[in-house]
């Protein structure tokens, strides 16, 4: 099966690494000269989240790389913004975690004590994005079919190469704007060898069968990345 696969804000993500590369330390510790006065705010604050009607040919950003001030302050709005996120994401994942172990005990209790049914055991699954992000442009990739049950799953994702190693929050979506998040769970990585893999649980019973999107993203790095994904 051909499937497709993008990653969003590229050009945002080329930017980022480019400043803590190479030039943060420089930058911050005064030895570059900015050009132009200082951005608004608001300007830094659409960077931080990486807005994506801000060009890259925009002088504000080259003022931005280039300023020690501006450069602290969109540290601290980005250091924000993933506080914030983490924020968000962990009561929902231990709100998650709360809603399986509950419905657990009462599937156990409704059985009277036999074994639970199927639908309450956890199906163990590996999706395999390793050299999903080997692939450059808006070119289609090459990648195994990936699915999952309607069941709860504890999903091992092997990351693509030269993934970050962290937290990371996983989704299943709707669609690859982040709406209709059916599931979704947090996992920090563990290395294996070159992999990073992330480990979560994924209650999917309620999904219907049908298209949707896996994504991950990194606590540091608020860009979001799609895998297309069937639930059978
Ligand atoms: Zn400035």
């Amino acid at each position: 099966m051909r499937l497709s696969w993008r990653r969003s804000s590229r050009a945002e993500d080329h930017f980022e690494s480019w400043i803590t590369q190479q030039h943060q330390r420089r930058v911050l510790a005064g030895e570059t000269t900015p050009s132009g006065p200082c951005p608004d705010k608001g300007f830094l604050r659409d960077l931080a989240r990486k807005s994506k009607s801000i060009a890259l040919s925009d002088p504000r950003i080259d003022h931005t790389a280039n300023c020690r001030e501006c450069m602290s302050k969109l540290l601290e709005l980005r250091e924000q913004n993933r506080s914030h996120r983490l924020r968000m994401a962990f009561p929902a994942a231990i709100t998650a975690c709360a809603l399986i172990a509950v419905s657990v005990v009462v599937a156990w209790h409704v059985m009277g004590r036999k074994a639970p049914p199927a639908n309450t055991s956890v199906v163990a699954q590996t999706v395999n994005l390793w050299d999903a992000g080997t692939i450059r442009g808006e070119q289609p990739g090459q990648l195994e079919s990936v699915s999952l049950p309607d069941a709860l799953v504890k999903v091992t994702i092997i990351l693509p190469r030269h993934s970050e190693p962290g937290l990371y929050l996983v989704a299943i979506t709707r669609d690859q704007n982040g709406t209709g998040v059916v599931a979704e769970g947090t996992a920090t990585s563990v290395a294996n060898g070159d992999q990073q893999r992330i480990t979560t649980d994924l209650d999917l019973r309620k999904a219907k069968a049908g298209p949707y999107f896996l994504s991950t993203t990194h606590e540091q790095d608020q860009a979001a990345y799609y895998y297309p994904l069937q639930i059978k």
